[in-house]
């Protein structure tokens, strides 16, 4: 019997829920769509369609890696990011929908200049010029083979002339001055690493997770030399766990910044503190 893109659909969903995978018929879709090089949007036209050997057998492989707990955007190359398509792989960090929250927050005021900290595949930085005109920009990552990833996405997005890649150790490399600094840091305390998913810690870079202890030790740096790289009343943004937003103002307000605020994610949850430097730096 021909396999069809609704057999092959129900099959693969069948085999996700016995799996535990927490969403089942998204992944199956979207690895379909994958197979059969369209958006995933547009699957659903096709459901009668005949599906070949080679593409049976795609796949079935790749509905076996998901089962085994690789990420969805290591399986299909990438995932989707404030609209846009970004290389993903297992030197970065998943961009994660909550790190939106931070990119609406970045653009709900203008800006010239970026330095994005721990840029990882280059998520926030490259939406946030995308988005923003003529602003440009500094991504530094402590990775080099994180790097990399963001160098693809840089091209693929068209923002060579717009954002310059640098290894750097936080601050190390850093010069100049900006008028936003953003940053999603590894925040996840060593205690609350060892109960993440384990397709999380399996595949992800346990440096873009977790920097050890209780995960608040990029905030100290971050907060203690923020007012040293940014312009006059220019403002600070970091991504928090759900947890964290009382300890990182804090540390913030004890670093000399100001208008220190805590805000929420979609799901309400606290997410991003931001804060300014003072006006006369
Ligand atoms: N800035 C990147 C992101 O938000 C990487 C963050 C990280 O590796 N901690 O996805």
């Amino acid at each position: 019997m021909t396999d069809t893109v609704q057999r092959a659909l129900t099959q693969g969903r069948a085999l996700l829920v016995e799996a535990g995978i927490p969403t089942p018929d998204l992944d199956a879709r979207w690895l379909m769509a994958a197979i059969l090089g369209m958006p995933p949007d547009r699957v659903i036209l096709h459901l009668p369609d005949p599906l070949d050997d080679a593409q049976a057998f795609a796949f079935r492989n790749a509905l076996l890696a998901r089962v085994e707990g690789r990420p969805l955007s290591h399986i299909l190359g990438g995932r989707w990011f404030y609209g846009r398509w970004f290389r993903v792989t297992a030197d970065v960090l998943d961009p994660r929908p909550d790190t939106e929250t931070l990119v609406d927050l970045a653009l709900s005021a203008p800006f010239e200049r970026v330095l994005d900290l721990g840029t990882g595949s280059g998520c926030i930085l490259l939406s946030l010029l995308a988005e923003s005109g003529t602003s440009t920009g500094l991504g530094v990552d402590v990775s080099d083979a994180a790097l990399e990833v963001a160098s693809e996405n840089q091209i693929a997005l068209d923002l060579q002339a717009r954002a310059e890649l640098i290894q750097s150790d936080w601050y190390s490399a850093v010069e100049g001055r900006f008028d936003l600094i953003v940053s999603n840091p590894p925040y996840i305390s060593e205690a609350a690493y060892a109960d993440l998913d384990r397709g999380v810690r399996d595949y992800e870079p346990r440096l873009a997770l977790t920097p050890g202890g209780d995960g608040l030790a990029p905030y100290r740096v971050i907060a203690a030399d923020a007012a040293r790289f940014l312009t006059p009343s220019g403002r600070l943004l970091v991504e928090i766990g759900f947890d964290q937003g009382q300890a990182v103002a804090a540390i913030f307000a004890a670093s000399g910044l100001e208008d220190v605020r805590v805000h929420p994610d979609i799901n309400n949850k606290d997410r991003v503190v931001s804060a300014s430097a003072p006006a006369a730096n």
